[in-house]
C-alpha cells in the first residue's frame, strides 16, 4: 500500500517560482504526466506572457487577482479539463489554433496528414482541397497557410466547430481561401464542386476504445469527433461511397486512421474501386495516413 501523498509545503511568499514548484508537485501527485510543463503553460496563460518569460519573472509576486485566477484554472485541470480548453489554444504544425470544447484538440499525429497533403500538392498551381470534419480547421488552415495558392473547402456538421474553424482561418490570414461550410460530409457542397484532394481526420474510435480513452479525452472532447460507429469505420465507408462525384480525374484522398485500422480502411477504399497505398507512418512509426487514388 502506498502512503497518502503529502501536500507540498506552502511557501512563505507566492513568487512565480513558488507557484510553479507547488503546482508541479500538486499535478504530479494527481497523476498528471507533464506536470511541470502544464503548470508553466497555465501560469503563462494567466499572466498573459510567453512561457519562456516565466524564468525572468521567477521572483515576481503576482497580484492576488492573478493568483486567484491561477488557483481556479489549476483546480479545473485537476478536475480533468484538458490544458488546451483552459488556455483556449493549441499549437499544431506551424501555427497556434484557437480551440473550444466544440472541437477536438489538434494532435501531433494529424501533422502527418498535413505533411503528406502538402507533399502531394507541391507544384500544383491552384489545387482545390476538401477537408471533411474540419473541427478547429487545423488541417485546412495549415494547408492554406503553407500552399499559398490552394483553395480549401472545410466542412463540419457542428456549427460551433465551424465558427472556431472560421476564426482560425481569419487569425492566420487565409480566410479568403478557406470556405467553411456547415453540414454532414458532402451535403453542404455547392452542386458541381470538384476537388484535386480530399483530406479528413474522421471520427474513428470504436465503442470499446472509447471507454478506454483517458478521462481527459473521454469526458471533455466532443464525442461526435471521436465516435466512428460500432467498428470505427463508419465514416471511411461513407466517404468512399460518396466521394466519386466530387473527385477530379487523378484526384487523391488522404485520411487519418487509428493505428490498427490500416488493412480495414484500405479494404473499404479498394472495395469501392480506388487504388490504395501502404499507410504513411506518424512520428511514433504507427500507420497513420491512408492514401487512395482514382
Ligand atoms: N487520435 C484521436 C484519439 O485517439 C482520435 C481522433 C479521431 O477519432 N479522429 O484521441
Amino acid at each position: 500500500m502506498s502512503a497518502a501523498p503529502v501536500p507540498a509545503p506552502v511557501p512563505p511568499v507566492w513568487t512565480v517560482r513558488a507557484l510553479l514548484a507547488w503546482t508541479a508537485d500538486y499535478f504530479q501527485s494527481k497523476g498528471i504526466e507533464s506536470a511541470r510543463l502544464e503548470a508553466q503553460i497555465l501560469l503563462a496563460h494567466v499572466l498573459n506572457c510567453p512561457r519562456i518569460e516565466l524564468v525572468a519573472r521567477s521572483d515576481e509576486i503576482p497580484e492576488p487577482g492573478f493568483r486567484k485566477a491561477f488557483r481556479e484554472i489549476v483546480t479545473r485541470r485537476v478536475d480533468g479539463w484538458p490544458v488546451a480548453y483552459l488556455t483556449g489554444e493549441r499549437e499544431f504544425y506551424l501555427l497556434k489554433f484557437d480551440v473550444s470544447p466544440a472541437v477536438l484538440i489538434p494532435r501531433p499525429d494529424t501533422e502527418t496528414l498535413v505533411q503528406e497533403a502538402l507533399t502531394r500538392l507541391k507544384g500544383k498551381p491552384s489545387p482545390d482541397v476538401l477537408d471533411l470534419g474540419t473541427g478547429s480547421g487545423c488541417i485546412a488552415v495549415s494547408i492554406a497557410h503553407q500552399h499559398k495558392t490552394s483553395r480549401l473547402t472545410a466542412v463540419d456538421v457542428s456549427p460551433d466547430a465551424a465558427e472556431v474553424a472560421k476564426r482560425n482561418a481569419a487569425k492566420h490570414g487565409v480566410a479568403d481561401r478557406v470556405t467553411v461550410l456547415v453540414g454532414d460530409l458532402f451535403a453542404p457542397l455547392p452542386p458541381g464542386s470538384l476537388f484535386d484532394l480530399i483530406v479528413s481526420n474522421p471520427p474513428y474510435v470504436t465503442p470499446t476504445e472509447f471507454d478506454a480513452l483517458s478521462p481527459d479525452v473521454r469526458d471533455h472532447e466532443p464525442r461526435g469527433a471521436l465516435d466512428g460507429g460500432p467498428d470505427g469505420l463508419a465514416f471511411y465507408r461513407r466517404i468512399a461511397s460518396d466521394m466519386g462525384p466530387v473527385l477530379k480525374p487523378g484526384g487523391l484522398v488522404l485520411v487519418e486512421i487509428g493505428a490498427t485500422q490500416e488493412e480495414a480502411v484500405r479494404a473499404v477504399f479498394d472495395g469501392k474501386g480506388f487504388t490504395t497505398f501502404p499507410a504513411v507512418r506518424d512520428y511514433g512509426r504507427r500507420p497513420r495516413v491512408v492514401m487512395a487514388m482514382r
